[in-house]
């Protein structure tokens, strides 16, 4: 080949190289701008609930793949009450695996350090895709806490050469320990949040936790056009206990009344600790008179029998109970003010009932 022909090929081969080159690189930054439009994502998810969204639903439109799960090992049923009290139980979030242990659920649990890349076997992988159907390659992105591991992300695809051993997996691994961090730490806020809400001694939920409630309640009574009752409980010369018997004995009063009361109301009723040893219980959908038939079996339920207390004594409790009834109409806008007259007009009557001596259930006036 003559020198100057020879010299155009190569300039051809350098050329079609150079294009070639410019293309990957155009690619590997679009998938890089795609990661991390991703991985913002996932650290801009408010709470679990969404971060399982975004990893199972936002993942399998951005990778384009037909199907995404999510494991997470949950041995104390920690999440699942988490997600059960955000009002999204774990039932309601598709693919997504809660498990009390990883032995045996899938054999790369053994050693996941990394991303593995592989054929998908539905002997091994049902357990930890369910419901999945005709898929041929996944990638198993493990989630680690403090270098534990706590489940995976599994991508999955019905292209056998998607995953491949043999793929790079540099941005997988990112994806991993990015989602591992959301992970644990939309966990732990809602950790923070549920014990914010809760009351230690008795295990009931807190008077912040009625007020968000409330709020929450007086609005699907206002759009139901449905009547709502509290009830306030304050129990009877309470000092005494304290006084007399000290206040672990006024400790373990309080749990055995918050335990009394709770097996005289609904599910759908809302019980809380106001305050020291003050309870409010929200009736939604009820109207006065059936408050007042509650609120009497309550009374009796703590009369009935006395107390154990710590030191091997007892003591005979009782406690006065006030009743408030509203009914949010349309034109109420401010919720909160109608909640805390709602609240107030029930103490006023807990007040009534003190004064006329005790040990009885009081209405309000109107
Ligand atoms: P009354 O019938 O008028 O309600 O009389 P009372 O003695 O119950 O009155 P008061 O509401 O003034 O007293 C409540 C007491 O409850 C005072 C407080 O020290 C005590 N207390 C509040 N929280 C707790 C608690 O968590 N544990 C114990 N042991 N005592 C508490
Ligand atoms: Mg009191
Ligand atoms: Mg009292």
């Amino acid at each position: 080949m003559p020198a100057k022909e020879e010299l155009q090929a190569q300039l051809e081969a350098a050329k079609r190289r150079l294009d070639e080159l410019t293309e990957e690189v155009a690619r590997n930054d679009d998938r890089m701008r795609r990661t991390q439009r991703r991985e913002l994502k996932l650290l801009q998810a408010e709470d679990l609930d969404s971060l399982l969204k975004v990893l199972v639903e936002g993942l399998k439109l951005s990778f384009a793949l037909e199907y995404v799960s999510v494991v997470l090992c949950d041995p104390d049923h920690d999440i699942r009450h988490l997600l059960i009290a955000n009002g999204t139980p774990p039932e309601g979030h598709a693919n997504l695996v809660l498990t009390e242990s990883l032995t045996g659920l899938a054999p790369q649990y053994v050693a996941l350090h990394k991303p593995w890349l592989g054929a998908f076997a539905a002997c091994d992988h049902q357990l930890i895709c369910p419901n999945a159907d005709a898929l041929n390659s996944m990638a198993m992105i493990p989630l680690k806490h403090r270098g534990k591991l706590l489940g995976s992300i599994n991508l999955c695809s019905q292209d056998a050469l998607r995953f491949r051993r043999d793929h790079a997996n540099g941005f997988l691994e990112h994806l991993g320990i990015i989602a591992s961090f959301c992970v644990e730490n939309t966990i732990n806020r809602a950790r923070l949040l549920r014990s914010g809400f809760t009351d230690v001694l008795t295990g009931w939920n807190n008077r912040r936790y009625l007020i968000v409630r409330l709020g929450e309640e007086l609005a699907r009574a206002r759009r139901d056009r449905a009547g709502i009752v509290c009830l306030m409980l304050d129990v009877d010369h309470f000092k005494r206990v304290n006084d007399t018997w000290g206040h672990a004995a006024g400790d373990a009063v309080l749990s055995e009344l918050a335990r009394r009361i709770e097996t005289q109301i609904r599910a759908s009723d809302v019980a809380a600790r106001y305050g020291g040893e003050e309870f409010v219980v929200l009736l939604p959908n009820t109207l006065a008179a059936s408050g007042m038939l509650l609120a009497e079996r309550i009374r009796k339920e703590i009369a009935k029998s006395p107390f154990d207390l710590p030191c091997g004594e007892t003591v005979r409790i009782t406690v006065s109970i006030g009743i408030s009834e509203g009914h949010p109409q349309a034109d109420d806008e401010d919720l909160k003010t109608f909640g805390d007259s709602l609240v107030a007009r029930a103490d006023v009557a807990l007040y009534a009932a003190k004064s006329a001596g005790r040990d009885r259930v009081f209405i309000e006036s109107v």
